[in-house]
């Protein structure tokens, strides 16, 4: 299984990046005795969808998994929609799109459809539901809610590790504060894909996003092999964030730059 950062931007898209957007993959067999390569996109913010093409081809995709609704995570979302329902080479079909509860209504005015049917050309839809597992090909995803202030998800993700011999498992953690949500996402994952949007000292209010922090403090309670910090807004000195987990977290940390890929 492997992650790549196609936009790890903040809230935003950035100089150096779009906003929120992560590719997992994994080799898996295709159902007809035969094996391929399994994508899944976990959110699709701001500029997120030209970054997508430079690691693949949106047709080959086999699910997006929106954490919540704000526009920072779903917004290139029209784009995908576009590039799927008026190719060229003739519309692709519908690609699973796993989201919160009006998913489909969200979508609908981005793309200015009336009649949300209209979209089951290029998507079809599976509601998030906390303790389910669905899977996509090798991949095995659950969710568990999370604190922010509309409807989010963190994202738990297995699959077979890139040697094929063992299971491995990362979990993202959407936009969230501090909750046990996350810490259940988390837990004793080889790998854990942490928003760190806030600052300590600097923003105060909660609910919303953590600091670096407490990033860290989640990925110690949740026993998480390795943290990757992500979600830092343009005005954030990274270097600040990673600085505040190394304080509550003892494992490898590193920063979700575009283009950065692990290997699990
Ligand atoms: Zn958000």
């Amino acid at each position: 299984m492997r992650l790549t950062i196609v936009g790890s931007s903040g809230s935003m898209s950035g100089p150096q990046s779009a906003a929120s957007c992560y590719l997992v993959q994994a080799e898996g067999p295709d159902g007809e005795g035969a094996s391929r390569t399994w994508s899944v996109v976990l959110d699709l913010g701001s500029g997120a969808f030209g970054a997508l093409l430079r690691h693949l081809d949106p047709a080959e995709l086999d699910a997006v998994v929106l954490s919540h609704l704000h526009a920072d995570h779903v917004v290139d979302m029209s784009g995908l929609e576009v590039y799927r329902r008026y190719h060229p080479a003739g519309a692709l079909g519908p690609v699973r799109v796993l989201g919160p509860a009006g998913t489909p209504e969200r979508i609908g005015a981005l793309t200015m459809e009336d009649d949300l049917s209209a979209l089951d050309a290029s998507f079809a839809f599976t509601e998030h539901e906390a303790g389910r597992v669905v899977e996509v090909g090798p991949l095995r995803l659950e969710v568990f809610p999370v604190n922010h202030p509309v409807p989010a998800f963190g994202v738990r993700v297995s699959g077979p590790a890139e040697d094929g011999a063992r299971q491995v498992t990362l979990a993202y953690s959407g936009d969230t504060d501090s909750c046990d949500g996350l810490v259940a996402a988390a837990r004793d994952v080889e790998l854990f894909l942490c928003e760190a949007a806030f600052q300590e000292g600097r923003d105060s209010v909660r609910d919303i996003h953590l600091t670096g922090r407490r990033a860290g403090e989640a990925a110690t309670q949740a026993a998480a092999r390795s943290l990757v910090l992500t979600h830092l807004p343009p005005w954030t000195d990274a270097e600040v964030v990673r600085a505040e987990a190394a304080e509550a977290y003892g494992g490898p940390i590193e920063l979700a730059v575009p283009g950065a890929t692990w290997i699990l």
